[in-house]
């Protein structure tokens, strides 16, 4: 199929492209890597009549490092982190992330704001940069908000922005030196979609940790205060106290009543979790 027709506006600045949307009253949609509106204007799943196209805005392309966080532009793409062109303030972590995101064309193209905005529940930067504790700036003519990533994503292919937002840029803090870091996914092959994701960021020094159980058809898992899965303890063994019923618990309460999704869940789980204590 193709798109049903459209205006297209490729806005100067960050400025003009925000007047756009703001004049469009909610019959716009931002454009940044394609990699996820190409295929919906294509399947009409979305019609909108104005395409505004962020893709040249070199606002949002900046990454650097500001006090103890890493700030993203919304338009850095995967592979940009993949390759290192953004300096790795999570030792290794979102690297790694990026370059198990689909296939290499996917990763040139898509954006890290892209891809939080589309907020589908299968995407790789939903639940790991809810796991390392990120934020997210939104901003409009009216100004800025920032929240977290973990509060930012509501449901499947539902964000908290507001018809005039834009992702504007996302806060990753700096990684500690003594967490530990493990994240797994289950796909049926490699480069698609997962249909499992496992994402831990534990601190044995400190007795923390944060765990998100992710591509669950709505918004992920986040366990900020994650003792309960590690028997209410967690320190240096938290391999072994690793509880798997806990695990089972909370995909039940999130309403996942298929016994076997499940205990995929909860396997790709163990394995972020042995991934971190390896
Ligand atoms: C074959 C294939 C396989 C894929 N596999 C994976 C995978 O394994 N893991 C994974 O995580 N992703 C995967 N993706 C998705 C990919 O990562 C996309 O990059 C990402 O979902 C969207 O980023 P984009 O920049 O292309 O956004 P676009 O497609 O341009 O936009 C997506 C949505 O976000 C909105 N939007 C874009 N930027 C902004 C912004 N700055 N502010 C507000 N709204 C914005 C758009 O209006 C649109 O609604 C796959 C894509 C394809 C085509």
């Amino acid at each position: 199929m193709k798109p049903a027709p459209f205006a297209y506006e490729r806005p100067r600045d960050l400025d003009a492209a925000l007047s756009m949307l703001a004049a469009s009253s909610g019959s716009a949609k931002i454009i940044a890597g394609g990699q996820s509106l190409g295929p919906m204007l294509n399947l009409r799943l979305v019609q909108p009549e104005l395409i505004v196209d962020i893709s040249g805005l070199a606002e949002l392309k900046r990454a650097e490092v500001s006090g103890n966080e890493l700030v993203l532009g919304a338009l850095v793409t995967h592979a940009d982190i993949e390759d290192g062109r953004t300096a790795d303030v999570t030792r290794g972590a979102m690297r790694g992330v990026a370059a198990n995101i689909a296939y290499r064309a996917v990763r040139n193209r898509g954006t890290i704001g892209g891809s939080l905005s589309h907020a589908d529940p299968a995407a790789d930067w939903i639940s790991s940069l809810a796991a390392l504790g990120a934020r997210v700036t939104l901003r409009s003519l009216g100004g800025a908000r920032t929240m977290p990533v973990a509060a930012f994503v509501v449901g499947a292919l539902e964000s908290a922005l507001h018809a005039g937002e834009i992702v504007e840029a996302i806060h990753v803090p700096m990684r500690s030196a003594s967490s530990h870091w493990g994240y797994a996914k289950s796909c049926r092959k490699t480069g698609e979609f997962a249909h499992a994701i496992g994402a831990v960021l534990i601190d044995p020094a400190v007795a923390s940790a944060r765990v998100v159980i992710g591509a669950i058809d709505t918004a992920p898992i986040v366990i900020t205060d994650a003792a309960e899965l590690f028997s209410g303890r967690i320190a240096a063994d938290y391999k072994q106290r690793f509880d798997a019923s806990v695990a089972d618990g909370l995909l039940a309460k999130a309403g996942i009543d298929d016994a076997a999704q499940r205990h995929i869940h909860v396997s790709v789980l163990k394995r972020a979790v042995q991934e971190a204590a390896a």
